[in-house]
């Protein structure tokens, strides 16, 4: 008989886990198998919000952001009894693989559930791009385009009035928006979790470049930072620059995602597929040397990903 399995989004949501849910639903079809969108993250599986998809039940959510099948939290599903209840509901369903897309929180879950007999497939699927097996994360590009369109605008407002804004982009532990985005528009300075960083130095280089005609400026602060108040507000005592504050929020996880996350999103749906065809479970599908590949859970939530210096050092060497 062919196999069933379910597909579910769970944590943070992020532009492209529809081309996600659409691509495992479709290549699932293709080869047969019977398919579950579970709702709301492993709530669904607890509590059976779960309906059976076809081809048509994803259609036009490719260029849609959020997830169709809805995300959340699960507080239940981190314990024994959690656990046993979605296995059951597995059992009942007959769902023998899941494809689970979100963030550490989320495979830590599929560890458990793969551990408990339910084959698992994490992809990953977080505007932070802070999934240390991958290099790449799903909703990572259309976060960037986003907070860069964003900053543009700011800059436009910035310029006519003399002032420094200081704009706050999500990453709560990790700086790669942060770095990337200032890259991209031409901050004067960036600051992050990952790198030391010098107020003093900054507001020096400020205020020189104003001796050379500069008007405006933006600082890019990575959300983890957390206080991008009182740096406008230092940046402003010391170089007598009106400077405000400005923090994109969740403006940066919505949005109709980039190509680059609707194209991995499918590849990596159709990937995962193909592992729970051949009975895998346990692993988390990931961007390697741009390729996509497949990693034990445990060993991927052990990795390190460097932090890319060499974009932090680009920004410095350009802002001026
Ligand atoms: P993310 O997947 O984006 O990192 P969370 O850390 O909030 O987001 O995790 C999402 C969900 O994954 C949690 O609500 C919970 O259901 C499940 N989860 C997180 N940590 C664990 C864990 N240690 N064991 C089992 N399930 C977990």
């Amino acid at each position: 008989m062919a196999m069933t399995i379910g597909v579910l989004t769970s944590g943070g949501d992020a532009p492209g886990m529809n081309a996600a849910v659409r691509a495992v639903t479709r290549t699932a079809l293709s080869k047969g198998m019977k398919v579950y969108g579970i709702r709301r993250g492993y709530n669904g599986l607890i509590n059976g919000d779960i309906v059976e998809l076809n081809a048509r039940s994803v259609s036009g959510i490719i260029q849609r952001g959020g997830t169709c099948i809805y995300t959340a939290r699960c507080d239940e599903f981190r314990y024994e009894e959690g656990l046993q209840k979605a296995k059951a509901k597995c059992e009942e369903l007959g769902i023998e693989g899941i494809v689970v897309v979100g963030g550490d929180g989320s495979f830590r879950g599929a560890a458990d559930l793969s551990a408990r007999g339910i084959n698992c497939i994490g992809l990953p699927g977080t505007i932070d791009n802070d999934i240390q097996c991958t290099e790449y994360t799903i909703g990572y590009d259309t976060a960037l385009n986003t907070a860069m369109e964003m900053i543009d605008k700011l800059r436009d407002t910035a310029e006519s009035h003399d002032r420094c804004t200081v704009v706050e982009v999500m990453g709560r532990n990790a700086g790669y928006i942060a770095v990337n985005v200032a890259c991209a528009v031409g901050a004067e300075a960036v600051i992050t979790l990952e790198v030391p960083y010098d107020l003093d130095k900054i507001c020096a280089d400020i205020t020189e470049a104003k001796t050379s005609g500069k008007n405006h400026y933006i600082v890019v602060v990575a959300e983890g930072v957390g206080n991008s108040e009182k740096i406008a507000k230092e940046i402003q005592e010391k170089t007598g620059i009106e400077s405000r504050t400005t923090i994109l929020g969740h403006v940066q996880r919505g949005g109709s995602p980039t190509v680059r996350d609707r194209v991995v999103a499918t590849q990596m749906g159709c990937y995962a597929v193909e592992l729970l065809e051949k009975g895998i479970g346990n692993r988390v599908v990931g961007m390697k040397d741009n390729k996509i590949y497949d990693v034990d859970i445990q060993e991927a939530l052990a990795m390190k990903k460097p932090f890319e210096m060499d974009v932090y050092n680009a920004v410095n060497m350009t802002a001026f």
